[in-house]
């Protein structure tokens, strides 16, 4: 058993699971990532395959540069969410108030937009079919 397999659960991860908790799309137990998200310095470290069932993560050259656009879409999200809280509860800030707030959670959240953006988009246009027989 390597470092970075897990217990084996009793039941099946959903996709949605598998891409919460950002494992691999072919066997839904391997870890993508080598560290957590907290570590800031080495959080968007991959493994380059899969350490259970050694799925290349990154399926062609230059795959990575889909998951720019889901990271696009995450920071928007992020944006409009908080440009409304921003409005309704704090009573429509001048523009500063809206500027550094979303700066700031904007880059605190650059650890989770990258690993969820590459998890997402592995999982929805990496084509790779999940395999439970591997697990
Ligand atoms: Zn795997």
């Amino acid at each position: 058993m390597s470092q970075y397999q897990t217990l084996k659960l009793d039941r099946e991860r959903s996709k949605f699971e598998a891409i919460v908790e950002q494992r691999c799309p072919q066997c839904r137990e391997g870890k993508m990532f080598k560290y957590s998200f907290l570590r800031v310095d080495k959080f968007d470290e991959m493994h380059t395959n899969c350490p259970v069932c050694n799925l290349r993560y990154e399926v062609e050259p230059g795959f990575w540069y889909g998951a720019m656009f889901v990271s696009y879409g995450f920071s928007i999200l992020i944006l409009i969410v908080l440009g409304v809280v921003l409005y309704w509860f704090f009573n429509d800030p001048p523009i500063m108030g809206y500027i550094v707030p979303i700066t700031v959670v904007s880059l605190i959240s650059v650890p989770f937009n990258f690993r969820m953006s590459r998890s997402v988009f592995l999982h929805l246009f990496g084509f790779v079919k999940y395999k439970p027989e591997i697990r």
